[in-house]
């Protein structure tokens, strides 16, 4: 349920209120808006209080949040979420562009991949650590030392370091190099991890699952700002269908639906979503046109020779004029890169 305080309520009948809603068993949730201030009340039980804590003193109304998410829905908070992290910004007013190797591979590669993506105009550097790979005889990653090249590419370039975490008990270590952590799609009903996410303030990028409904997407974000963490973007990277001639299907409806339902930034990725490097570019670009808060894309400075995902990934040039394109299709539309 919403709370809805009346225009001009003190902030002693606020506190009151979120006494009450304490007292019945329900987490409170205060929200303070520009007109009036509503207190989310947050459970599982039904309506049954929807009464008495309208007769409270500076009460206007109790209405029901009809989602199942609830911390994450527009009911409880309809202003947009800006996700912050040094040198990215999504869902602000500037199209975040998150972009870099599927896999660090190198620290010539990732600082080489760094230079070349911040002077195209990314606002972030992403590169895979720890992968979760669908072969364990896969290249799993470099792991911390992996990490490491990373943080030397940030101090490089100035970039934010958006990777993987892929458990629970990697937080520390992660979270001491890592602006964004990634939750991979295959971890988005990790629920131990959801939480661990959300026991910290460092900003989240959420993939969705390639089986996984909206609902469920929003259900699993709603794990890591119940934990504490409002700091949580949500990417679309494509799902599976009986569709064979692209990787995942990548559907931009998504974005446009989640932003009528959720306040959260929302992040398209065309190379996961197509899983070829000659769609990607228009796929971007259209991520754009549909409304997306911000792109990721792998880029690699000789895909051919990558340890994962190289079929996928863009070359330095390609990043150069996938930038120009989104660009342009950004211009048209009144938005910023
Ligand atoms: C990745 O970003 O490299 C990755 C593994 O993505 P996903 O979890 O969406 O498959
Ligand atoms: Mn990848």
């Amino acid at each position: 349920m919403i709370v809805v305080m009346k225009k001009g309520a003190t902030e002693e009948q606020i506190e009151h209120m979120i006494g009450r809603v304490e007292a019945l068993g329900l987490r409170s949730h205060k929200i303070v808006g520009t007109e009036r201030t509503v207190i989310a009340a947050i459970g599982d039980k039904r309506d049954n209080h929807r009464e008495s804590l309208e007769s409270g003193p500076g009460v206007e109304e109790v209405v029901p949040i009809l989602a199942p998410y609830k911390m994450a829905s527009t009911e409880v908070k309809p202003q947009r979420t800006e996700v912050r992290t040094g040198s990215l910004s999504v869902g602000g007013d500037r199209i975040g562009v998150i972009a870099g190797p599927c896999s660090v591979e190198s620290e010539e590669q990732i600082v080489n991949t760094a230079r070349a993506v911040k002077k195209a105009g990314a606002t972030a550097l992403r590169g895979g650590a720890f992968k979760p790979r669908t072969s364990p005889y896969s290249f799993q990653g470099l792991k911390e030392d992996g990490l490491k090249m990373l943080a030397t590419a940030r101090e490089e370039t100035g970039l934010a370091v958006v990777t993987e975490i892929v458990a629970a008990e990697d937080l520390d270590l992660v979270a001491e190099y890592a602006d964004v952590l990634q939750i991979g799609a295959r971890n988005m009903q990790n629920y131990r991890l959801l939480e661990a996410v959300g026991s910290v303030q460092r900003a989240v990028l959420l993939k969705r699952g390639p089986s996984a409904t909206i609902d469920e997407l929003l259900l699993a974000a709603e794990y890591i700002l119940n934990a504490g963490n409002p700091n949580v973007m949500l990417c679309e990277r494509g799902i599976r269908t009986f569709e064979g001639h692209t990787r995942f299907t990548l559907p931009l409806a998504t974005v446009i639906y989640l932003h009528q339902k959720t306040h959260l930034p929302v992040v398209v990725d065309p190379s996961h979503g197509t899983g070829h490097t000659y769609l990607v570019p228009d796929m971007a670009a259209a991520s754009i046109a549909a409304g997306a808060d911000g792109l990721i894309l792998e880029v690699h400075p000789n895909p051919e020779e990558a340890m994962s995902d190289g079929f996928q990934s863009l070359t330095f040039e390609q990043f150069d004029e996938t930038m120009v394109k989104c660009c342009k299709v950004a211009n048209a539309l009144d938005r910023k890169i």
